[in-house]
């Protein structure tokens, strides 16, 4: 059955593991993860070492939200992390429609509550701050489970508290005929430690070099993650384990970062601390969603048109169905693109991917065939490079690339001004 990667059945069963609960950052789940992994790669012949690093989380006590008028009625909601609080008794006022927070919708008015069909972004967040009492967003699609987000905390501290809930889809379509709700969102925020851990195995002929293998082992709050990222993960270890006999001549790292739903906080803390290694990384083999039954593998470069193409010629030549695209990933490899590292992102598009974020992202979607062409293309790649006598592509990111990540950290993710 399997035909392409000998490890599918390992990463499958080990994803599995990894989903029976969920991983928030600093939470018992995600330690008992990490002590699972950190056996794994250890039992593999990998030095794993922990890299511990300072990060904000929040905790959800309460969020609700209740029609007034036309007539009473309770709507289930899930609480915004870090997007602010109301008082115990709530805040209750107008339901104003305002779409995707566009301008001409916002009123300029103050202590109403906002219906929008979509998160706004750092701009519209900044907006509503200053105007709404609270925020109520619409899961983008029926099938969709309530979403377990948060906003990063730098919003909060420079906007204010906009505190924000997601409703089903088909609440929301009701609440259109709503005229005024009260909405309560009761979060504590603290500062915690995080660890992400890290294994090597140094080359054999060119030890300096580094090719990284990256996973973010956390999940949103709440949520089991199963595609994003138990898959991932598991697929990362599965790497290690096949690779684990074979000479490389350059040094392979794997690196399963904390706190990336929070803001790529883990990975971000680790290119920080290793800013003057970097130039000799060179590549960052990222996996965000993985294990996904029935489905197709995809990849995202972002680089250089020479390392679109090696992938390319790599997936051809072994005759492998990927398609590429050049772009930022919101995951770790940004934050080793905003240090000019190159990365392939490898993940799957399937219909476990829906639920990506909500608490339907559980193990039953997990399927070990989902690892057979993914797990083949990474290995691959990662041999292939870690192999060669040069690197086979051009490892500068271009301009226009460079470009895109400024402006993903800027707007899309929002934590730099
Ligand atoms: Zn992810």
């Amino acid at each position: 059955m399997f035909r392409l990667f000998a490890e599918s059945l390992y990463a499958y069963e080990l994803a599995r593991a990894l989903a029976s609960q969920p991983r928030f950052t600093g939470s018992d789940g995600e330690a008992r993860a990490r002590e699972l992994v950190v056996k794994e790669l250890s039992g593999f012949g990998y030095d794993v070492r922990l890299e511990p690093f300072r990060v904000r989380v929040f905790e959800v006590e309460r969020a609700a939200l209740e029609v007034i008028e036309p007539e009473r009625r309770e709507v289930e909601c899930s609480g915004v992390g870090f997007s602010g609080e109301t008082p115990e008794e709530g805040v209750e006022g107008e339901l104003v429609y305002i779409e995707g927070g566009d301008p001409l919708l916002v009123p300029s008015s103050r202590g109403w509550i906002g219906l929008a069909s979509t998160r706004p972004d750092k701009e519209g967040w900044r907006r509503l701050a200053g105007r709404a009492s609270g925020l109520v967003i619409a899961e983008s699609s029926p099938q969709r489970g309530l979403s377990r987000v948060d906003v990063p905390y730098e919003w909060r501290e420079r906007y204010g508290s906009l505190p924000a809930v997601y409703v089903r889809y088909a609440d929301a379509l009701r609440l259109l005929g709503a005229r005024r709700v009260r909405l309560t969102l009761r979060q504590e925020y603290r500062e915690v430690e995080a660890f992400n851990v890290i294994a090597e195995r140094r080359g054999t002929k060119y030890p300096d070099e580094v090719v990284y293998v990256t996973a973010h082992l956390d999940s949103v709050y709440g949520v089991r993650g199963a595609v994003d990222n138990a898959g991932g993960v598991a697929l990362a270890v599965a790497l290690a384990k096949a690779l684990s006999g074979a000479a490389l001549k350059r040094t392979v790292r794997f690196a399963l970062f904390s706190g990336e739903e929070l803001g790529l906080r883990g990975s971000l803390a680790h290119v920080e601390a290793r800013k003057d290694e970097l130039r000799n990384v060179v590549l960052v083999v990222n996996l965000d969603v993985h294990g996904g039954a029935l489905g197709t593998t995809r990849a995202v470069v972002t680089g250089s048109k020479s390392l679109k193409h090696a992938l390319e010629f790599l997936a051809k030549r072994h005759g492998v169905r990927v398609e590429v695209a050049e772009d930022v990933m919101s995951s770790d490899s940004a934050s080793f693109a905003r240090q000019g590292v190159p990365s392939v992102n490898i993940f799957r598009v399937s219909g476990a991917n829906n639920a990506v974020h909500t608490a339907d992202d559980g193990p039953d979607s997990l399927h070990p065939l989902a690892f057979e062409v993914a797990g083949f293309l990474a290995l691959e790649l990662v041999r292939e490079v870690a192999n060669a006598e040069e690197v086979p592509y051009d490892r500068e990111i271009p301009e226009e690339v460079k470009k895109k990540v400024d402006e993903y950290f800027r707007k899309r993710l929002g934590i730099y001004e």
